[in-house]
């Protein structure tokens, strides 16, 4: 059940998140209500930032405890297989685990936007909005982007595609 104050954290994070988008000040529009936002904020990532460190812990020690005696050629072998071997369904992209650096999803959403740079370029733009994380070896899972920042781990990737005609 989420409490109020969580609720508040999540407006004012995606309040944030908007004005970002928007390229608008925080100060300006928060005002004299800044001081009690970044405070809750804060806090809130406080919270999350000690839950991922022991959502680390645990992954770190699963690894440890499975991998930690065996050879390291027969953990590289293993990371490779995993890296090979095909991913759940939504996944958008893999990245080298925080935890034991095996290939591991990231999930989220995908937008694909028209080129805004002129009729010569017209690459489009793909915009991942990434929320989630998931490592199959040790573990390690992130179901927020709250969890994903505290992770230090990005969370919104922007590419453009490589022109088909290249
Ligand atoms: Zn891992």
């Amino acid at each position: 059940m989420r409490s109020r104050s969580g609720l508040l954290v999540a407006f004012a994070q995606q309040a944030d998140a908007l004005l970002k988008d928007l390229g608008r000040s925080r100060s300006e529009f928060w005002d004299s209500q800044l001081e009690v936002v970044d405070a809750l904020l804060a806090d809130a990532s406080d919270k999350v930032k000690h839950r991922v460190d022991v959502m680390f812990a645990g992954a770190r020690a699963r690894f440890e405890q499975r991998y930690g005696k065996e050879p390291a050629e027969l953990i590289k072998l293993v990371q490779r297989l995993e890296g090979d071997r095909e991913f759940e369904a939504g996944s958008e992209l893999r990245i080298p685990c925080p935890v034991c650096k095996t290939p591991a999803a990231l999930f989220g959403t995908h937008e694909v936007e028209p080129s805004q740079s002129g009729p010569s370029l017209v690459k489009p733009i793909v915009r991942l909005d990434i929320d989630s994380f998931s490592c199959r070896i040790c573990g390690l899972r992130l179901r927020s982007r709250a969890e994903m920042i505290a992770a230090g781990l990005w969370t919104r990737i922007t590419m453009t595609l490589a022109d088909s005609t290249d």
